[in-house]
C-alpha cells in the first residue's frame, strides 16, 4: 500500500476492500489510487486524511464518520456490485478524465517515466523490441511497459467508458470492463517486464 511521492494533479484515492476492482482502472486513468486491505476503518480514513485521498467504498458505515459527514473528508459511496457500474460511477460523479492514461504502475501505483529504447534492449521480448518504439519504467517495481496492441486496446474502452456516461444506465457491453481489467493486470499486455 505504497503511496505515490509525486504526482500529476487530480483527485486520489484510497480504495477500500469492498470495491477493490476500482484501483486499477484508476491507475489505468492516471489516477493515484491506493488499495487498503486492512479491517480497521479507522486506519483508513486516518490515511485518507493524511493524504488527501477520496475514499470508495460499499460500506455504509464509513458514510455515517463524523468527518465525511461533516465534509472534512471526502468519501463515494459505490452503489453497484458490477466493476464497470463502479468505475463510472466514479468517472460521473466527480468528472474524471482520461488526460494521462498509462501514467501509473498498474501493480504499486507509482510513476511510470519514459524508457529509452536501447535500454529496454534484452529486458522485453525480442518481438516486443523489434516492433515498439516506446517504452515506460515504474520507478519502484521497474517492471516495463510499452505501448503494444493491449495498451491501445485498454485505451479505447476506457474511451467507450466514458462514452457510455452519455447514454445513461450502463449497457450489457460495459461488463466487459471488469475483465479487461483482470486481463490488464495478469499478463500485462500492456506489455510489462521486469
Ligand atoms: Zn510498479
Amino acid at each position: 500500500m505504497r503511496s505515490r511521492v509525486t504526482g500529476v494533479t487530480g483527485p486520489k484515492f484510497i480504495v477500500d476492500s469492498n470495491v477493490g476492482k476500482l484501483a486499477k482502472w484508476l491507475r489505468m486513468m492516471g489516477y493515484d489510487t491506493i488499495f487498503f486491505d486492512g479491517t480497521d476503518d479507522a486506519q483508513m480514513i486516518a490515511l485518507a486524511l493524511a493524504e488527501g485521498r477520496i475514499i470508495l467504498t460499499r460500506d455504509t458505515r464509513i458514510m455515517k464518520r463524523r468527518l465525511v459527514t461533516s465534509g472534512q473528508l471526502k468519501a463515494i459511496l459505490i452503489e453497484s456490485d458490477v466493476p464497470a457500474h463502479q468505475i463510472r460511477q466514479v468517472i460521473d460523479t466527480l468528472h474524471l478524465d482520461y488526460a494521462h492514461p498509462f501514467t501509473i504502475c498498474l501493480e504499486c501505483n507509482q510513476p511510470l517515466a519514459e524508457l529509452p529504447k536501447e535500454q529496454a534492449k534484452g529486458r522485453v521480448p525480442p518481438y516486443v523490441f523489434q516492433t515498439q518504439e516506446q517504452y515506460v519504467e515504474c520507478s519502484h517495481c521497474h517492471r516495463i511497459y510499452w505501448r503494444g496492441t493491449h495498451w491501445q486496446a485498454m485505451t479505447r474502452k476506457m474511451e467507450r467508458l466514458g462514452q457510455n456516461l452519455a447514454k445513461g444506465p450502463a449497457t450489457e457491453k460495459s461488463n466487459d470492463a471488469g475483465r479487461d481489467v483482470r486481463e490488464a493486470g495478469n499478463h500485462t499486455g500492456l506489455g510489462a517486464a521486469q
